[in-house]
């Protein structure tokens, strides 16, 4: 008889891990806390490497789509001095895919494509029982039984508890995050700043980073290093945080969006005027604190249950999470979808290595490349570009 599989949460993880599990013609229900599919903005834009995200999107056999889709002239990037000279100005060459950007509201979408996903069931703890199945328990005060639970529900997972203690800590850099509309018609010399994909400024202890989504669309992030406020940083294991993005760092009050931007330009004061522009011409204003789970995070293996992506491994934003998380999703599907029913734990187990070595990698290269891009010698920003840059 097959397992009945849940996977908790519809993020890069939990679709990439269901869709490749319908491919191979195996039932997951996704259970997501979202009451529906558009209750927040999808968030920005996000770039697939060819060996991580687009290998999983090769194997859910949504490549040809991704591509149709992707912005491959989204790879370039410029690096601007904080008085707006311009020290690197990359583009991609014709038939360069090496990582390709698409909003994320688009991947979602793509990834979604057939599945039937069940929205508002909000996970509050998982109860693994042996070999009795896991119990999932959920806000709404009901529960359900099944013989296999993936915990794919991002960086303040319901499931994490059930199998580690650790718990997100702050980096102590915050990024605000702001956004400008219609930009090639509203802001044509910031449209030029930012071009076809990102222009990024660093200064000492902070940063700037603007990049172009579809549709005119640009976002904005300015990365400093920041106490949070102690005071206003709800309980983490409400996880209330989150959701009511509450969380900020001191003196930066989030429902006051010209007090933040106010806030920015004193930070970035001195800057070159087309950079503080992206600032001034922001709309909204969100602030996300950077958290990391310790690098090398593992546990001991827990039968009928595990964890994806930013469940399992936290990092700093620097382009792999979703990444990962996807591949993550996409190869787990596959081990289920070939093991034997008396060697799937084994296979979750045989993954569970293969992620944690691979996740232990990039955790490590995200930790210190944050370390340099906000760091008190800008150089260091310079020097990880040109390291990773191709030629
Ligand atoms: C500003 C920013 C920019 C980034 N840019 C990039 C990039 O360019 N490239 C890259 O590879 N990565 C990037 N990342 C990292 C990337 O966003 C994450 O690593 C990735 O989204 C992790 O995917 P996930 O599926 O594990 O978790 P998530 O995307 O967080 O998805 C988790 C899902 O679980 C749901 N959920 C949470 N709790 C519950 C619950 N209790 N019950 C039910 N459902 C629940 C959530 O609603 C959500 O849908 C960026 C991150 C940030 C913050």
């Amino acid at each position: 008889m097959r397992p009945r599989t849940a996977v908790i949460g519809s993020g890069p993880a939990g679709l990439a891990f269901a869709r490749v599990m319908h491919r191979h013609g195996h039932p997951v229900t996704v259970l997501e806390r979202d009451p529906a599919r558009d209750a927040r903005p999808p968030g920005g834009t996000l770039d697939l490497h060819e060996g991580l995200g687009q290998l999983a999107l090769a194997k859910a056999g949504v490549l040809a789509e991704f591509q149709a889709l992707s912005r491959p002239e989204g790879q370039a990037m410029r690096i601007l001095d904080t008085d707006g000279t311009v020290l690197r100005d990359w583009r991609p060459g014709p038939g360069e895919r090496a990582n390709p950007e698409i909003d994320r509201g688009r991947l979602r979408d793509l990834l979604l494509g057939p599945l039937d996903v069940q929205w508002g069931r909000d996970v509050t703890e998982v109860v693994p029982d042996g070999r009795d199945g896991v119990l999932i328990h959920f806000a709404d005060g009901r529960q359900e039984t099944f013989d296999l639970v993936i915990g794919a529900d991002g960086a303040w997972s319901r499931v994490r508890p059930a199998l580690s203690s650790v718990t997100p800590q702050y980096t102590g850099v915050t990024m605000v995050e702001t956004s400008l509309d219609d930009v090639d018609t509203r802001h044509p010399d910031l449209a030029r700043l930012v071009g076809d994909g990102s222009v990024a400024v660093y200064g000492v202890n902070r940063g700037l980073v603007a990049q172009r989504n579809s549709g005119g669309h640009v976002k904005v992030y300015a990365q400093f290093r920041v106490e949070l406020d102690r005071h206003t940083t709800p309980d983490r294991q409400t996880g209330l945080n989150q959701r009511a993005g509450q969380d900020r760092c001191a003196d930066l009050d989030p429902a006051d969006a010209e007090a933040v931007r106010s806030s920015l330009l004193t930070l970035f004061d001195g800057w070159a005027a087309p950079v503080l522009d992206l600032l001034r011409h922001g709309t909204t204003f969100v602030q996300r604190p950077l958290y990391t789970l310790p690098v090398s995070h593992t546990w001991d293996h827990v039968y009928g249950l595990t964890l994806l992506g930013d469940a399992a491994h936290l990092m700093p934003p620097l382009g792999a999470g979703a990444n990962l998380a996807l591949l993550e999703g996409a190869e787990l599907a596959e081990s289920i979808a070939a093991a034997d029913p008396g060697e799937l734990d084994e296979a979750v187990r045989a993954f569970e290595e293969k992620m944690w070595a691979r996740a232990d990698r990039w955790t490590k290269i995200t930790t210190a490349g944050l370390e340099r891009l906000v760091s008190p010698d800008p150089s260091q920003a310079l020097a990880l570009f040109d390291e990773v840059q191709p030629s």
